[in-house]
């Protein structure tokens, strides 16, 4: 008889998000009349920018006429859309080449599939709360798992641990679900620390796009170093709004090599293995997002997000409340109010005035106690929003 895998039975019983739509529809049974404000799940509202959906009408087009049908494309992406993120990186001063970019159907399914490159033996260190598909990929794979717990004191920021035997590093920076962010200084120390150790970061850069401040790194390959011990996993998601189109971008340095094998041919090889590639049209529709019209057009739209994110912190910082994030990240991470426990405040939330948010338990036991809104909605909702929390929470507390 077959053997399954068995470590998916050790995977906790239910996601975060399951729990939380179960109780959503609950109370919707329960209110029908009642209107939801949806600060909850990270998806974003706004549609796709001008610029690309032309892009994508275009390609529509082209794979309609004999001449410009395209069947199958190169598996580790389009040359235009390599280019196109290879130019990105260059503009910004960072020495990409087009093969060193691969494309990606988002970078869920490529944190997924990467590690596959990593033996079963090589142990993955987690700061925590973390994006819960870090640790749910490590249970799958059979990995030993470091969780490092962070908090207040340091921002819910990790510095590197020594004591900590880690193969596998998982950096998240702007960090869902706390919005924390590491600077310079603070990468430049876990950079050195995977080099010494011969380690390897997997930096999830999908917020990149929301960084304001020059003292914050867009990329991990602004490093000196990295180039020798870091893996980048981008996102279209966010930066604009291809949540439902799929599409994503993985940076995979040429000169990145362990155990005498070079890591960027190791990826080629699986990638003409397991994958025929990401839709031309996809692709087209992606690379538009790198023109200067896309990059204006974008912008403005994270603009929107940008502004929720200044009218939840106003509301937090009248009411004194703790938090994290929120500038320079679509996530705002808060201490919840009166000592109640993030579930609870959860409840407290939808129950009173609809607003519906993600309890920090879902991201790490150090994670109890906090709640993460995020910023994609609706802009009048979100003012809405806002003000009910505030009501509330003043009413509390008088
Ligand atoms: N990484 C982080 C930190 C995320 O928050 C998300 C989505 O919310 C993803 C990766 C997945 O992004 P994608 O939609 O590209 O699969």
């Amino acid at each position: 008889m077959i053997n399954l895998n068995m470590h998916y039975s050790e995977l906790k019983d239910s996601y975060l998000f399951y729990n939380i739509s179960e109780k959503i529809k609950a109370y919707r049974q329960a209110n029908p009349d009642k209107e939801l404000y949806h600060l909850g799940i990270g998806d974003v509202s706004l549609p796709l920018c001008d610029a690309v959906i032309k892009a994508l009408h275009s390609a529509v087009d082209d794979q309609s006429r004999k001449e410009t049908f395209q069947g199958y494309l190169p598996e580790c992406g389009a040359p235009f859309f390599r280019k196109a993120i290879s130019d990105f990186y260059v503009n910004k001063g960072i020495d990409i080449k087009p093969e060193e970019v691969f494309a990606s159907s988002g970078a869920s399914n490529e944190l997924g599939d990467i590690i596959d490159l990593f033996d079963q033996s090589s142990k993955a260190l987690i700061m925590e709360p973390a994006y819960p598909a870090y640790i749910d990929d490590s249970v799958i794979a059979g990995r030993k798992i470091f969780h490092q717990d962070t908090g207040r004191d340091t921002m819910f920021l990790a510095s590197p641990d020594k004591s900590i035997d880690a193969d596998l590093i998982y950096l998240c920076s702007p960090n869902n679900p706390t919005g924390a962010v590491y600077n310079y200084e603070q990468l430049k120390e876990w950079v050195d620390f995977a080099n010494d150790r011969g380690a390897i970061i997997l930096f999830d850069a999908a917020y990149e796009a929301f960084i304001e401040d020059d003292s914050i790194p867009h990329s991990i390959m602004q490093i000196d170093g990295a180039k020798t011990c870091a893996i980048e996993i981008c996102s279209l998601s966010k930066t604009a709004g291809f949540t439902g189109t799929r599409l994503g971008y993985t940076i995979i340095p040429s000169e990145l090599n362990r155990n005498g094998m070079n890591i960027n041919s190791m990826w080629v090889r699986n990638r003409t293995t397991k994958t025929n590639g990401v839709s031309y049209i996809i692709q087209k529709g992606g690379a538009a997002v790198f023109t200067d019209e896309g990059q204006k057009e974008i912008h403005e739209i994270l603009k929107v997000y940008k502004n929720n994110a200044k009218v939840l912190m106003k509301v937090l910082d009248e009411l004194g409340i703790w938090y994290c994030g929120g500038k320079n990240a679509p996530y705002i991470w808060l201490k919840c109010p009166g000592n109640m426990s993030g579930w609870d405040f959860f409840d407290y939330l939808l129950n009173e005035i609809q607003v519906i948010g993600t309890p920090g338990e879902g991201f790490g036991k150090c994670g109890s106690g906090y709640f993460r809104l995020a910023t994609f909605g609706d802009s009048k909702k979100t003012i809405i929003a806002a003000e009910r929390i505030r009501d509330l929470i003043s009413k509390k507390e008088n």
